[in-house]
């Protein structure tokens, strides 16, 4: 197989698409650090996720021994509409570039949320429906996980509650059109509906919301309506499971062309496609099997893996969610208003900020007009008009081609693309327009976050 010449587009067949996800906190020495009580500062139990999560939801949470979970089949059956995605070999791109270096892509924007989100939504919805819940709530900022949820509860008949950051509820009215096509309620945050909501609007008259804030709305929602839970697009252990099934489809196509990355490439907002697809991989590293040049993206005005601090935060700015370990500027800091590129989230993925401090992945930052450039050169070529978050991982893996061609090696390198940029055009817009400018927070800003860090025993 090894010989065969490589296609534009690596396909699978139906019968080899993932019938498991794989868990690769089952082969991490170090685990992830546990959840917290934000009260007490111990690990949070099953019990006490049970009133905001789904019950199966919060064992998979919890889960640091098994590596592989069963993937229900209602949801591989959902998987087979818009998977296996596309593994494309960006032939045009190298010959653009002129590298020696061997470029493919895994693109997840082949469904009509855009983005590899959905992977996770039917998950969710699938499994709180199994419970017999009415609904759900989340948020959402740029617009994606919500239309990936709503896309998922509209399929499985369930009620889909969305709290907006509220400038892009007045910036996205597509996005927004397109979860109540699907059936959600979307309410701009902060909203009058919450008491959360209420305190920050009191506190901050006039603010336009952020992640943290839209946050706390929803899981107050769902914690103080009968039959609800609540959902998180990203971040989660959970959700990094599930989008595990883009490294699986991934590693699958590679073999049967007997292809092996040298450099996995992935943009990183709180980490969950960056975790899908380097899971598989990452895991033989672990286990002393294969070694890979894992690189995680993230915007140079948001740089939690790579200007952060290792530590125990909140994930809400209402503070009323567990407390997690990662790389994180802090819950109150919010990146400047001229960033435009999404992966504006505060912390960072437990899993990946652990393979992180422990050496086994790198991280970079890149500055927003760099990143629309390379979207810009890479749309002329390949095709595809990529989110500006995807664009990122786009950057790095143009510039690792680009290191190949000064020193000749003919690297493989693998990167994450994880949607479409159709309801980005004011970013785009701003780049064509020559408007668009780089903000890179001081020292002194990123200390304002930090003092905000809990006082938890550990860390003290
Ligand atoms: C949400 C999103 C991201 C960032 O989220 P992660 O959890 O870090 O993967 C990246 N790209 C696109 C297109 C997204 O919608």
């Amino acid at each position: 197989m090894a010989n065969r010449e490589i296609p534009y587009k690596i396909y699978l067949e139906e019968s080899e698409l993932p019938k498991q996800w794989y868990n690769v906190r089952a082969d991490m020495k170090n685990k992830p650090a546990p959840l917290l009580n934000p009260a007490t500062f111990k690990p949070m139990t099953a019990e006490e996720l049970e009133p905001v999560f789904c019950k199966e939801l919060v064992k998979q949470e919890l889960d640091d021994t098994d590596p592989w979970i069963d993937i229900p089949e209602e949801i591989v059956n959902f998987y087979k509409m818009y998977r296996p995605s596309p593994l494309v070999r960006a032939y045009c791109l190298e010959k653009k570039l002129g590298t020696p270096a061997k470029i493919y892509y895994k693109f997840e924007g082949n469904n009509t949320s855009g983005s590899h989100k959905l992977n996770s939504a039917i998950a969710q919805a699938y499994y709180a429906k199994k419970q017999g819940l009415k609904g759900v709530t989340t948020e959402t900022g740029a617009g994606q996980w919500g239309t990936a949820l709503s896309m998922a509860c509209a399929y499985f008949d369930l009620d889909c509650k969305v709290y907006m950051v509220k400038v892009s509820y007045e910036q996205k009215p597509f996005r927004r059109e397109v979860m109540r096509t699907y059936g959600a309620t979307v309410t701009p945050s902060p909203s009058d509906t919450t008491e959360v909501g209420r305190k920050i609007l009191a506190e901050h008259p006039g603010t336009s919301g952020s992640l943290g804030c839209a946050i706390s709305e929803a899981v107050e929602a769902a914690t103080s309506q009968e039959g609800y839970r609540y959902v998180l697009g990203s971040v989660l252990n959970q959700v990094l499971l599930h989008q595990t099934v883009i490294g699986l489809e991934t590693k699958t196509a590679m073999e049967k062309y007997g292809i092996k990355p040298d450099v996995i490439i992935g943009c990183a907002g709180g980490g969950s496609n960056l975790g899908g697809l380097i899971s598989p991989f990452a895991g033989e590293k672990l286990r002393g099997e294969a070694d890979y040049q894992i690189i995680a993206v993230e915007p140079a005005s948001c740089p939690s893996f790579t200007r952060g601090k290792f530590a125990y935060d909140f994930c809400d700015t209402g503070k009323i969610c567990p407390l997690a370990k990662m790389y994180t500027l802090g819950s109150g800091f919010i990146p400047s208003a001229n960033h435009a590129g999404g992966l504006r989230y505060h912390g960072m993925s437990s899993i990946l900020s652990q393979l992180y401090h422990d050496g086994l992945m790198e991280a970079r930052a890149v500055e927003q007009t760099a990143v629309f450039q390379a979207a810009e050169q890479f749309a002329r070529v390949e095709g595809i008009l990529p989110a500006p978050e995807s664009s990122h991982a786009i950057r790095v893996a143009i510039d690792e081609a680009l290191k190949c061609k000064e020193t000749g090696e003919e690297k493989t390198i693998l990167f994450g693309l994880t949607g479409t940029g159709y309801f980005d055009m004011t970013a785009y817009e701003k780049y064509n327009n020559g408007e668009m400018t780089d903000y890179i927070p001081t020292d002194a800003d990123l200390e304002t976050g930090f003092a905000g860090l809990p006082r938890v025993p550990e860390q003290m």
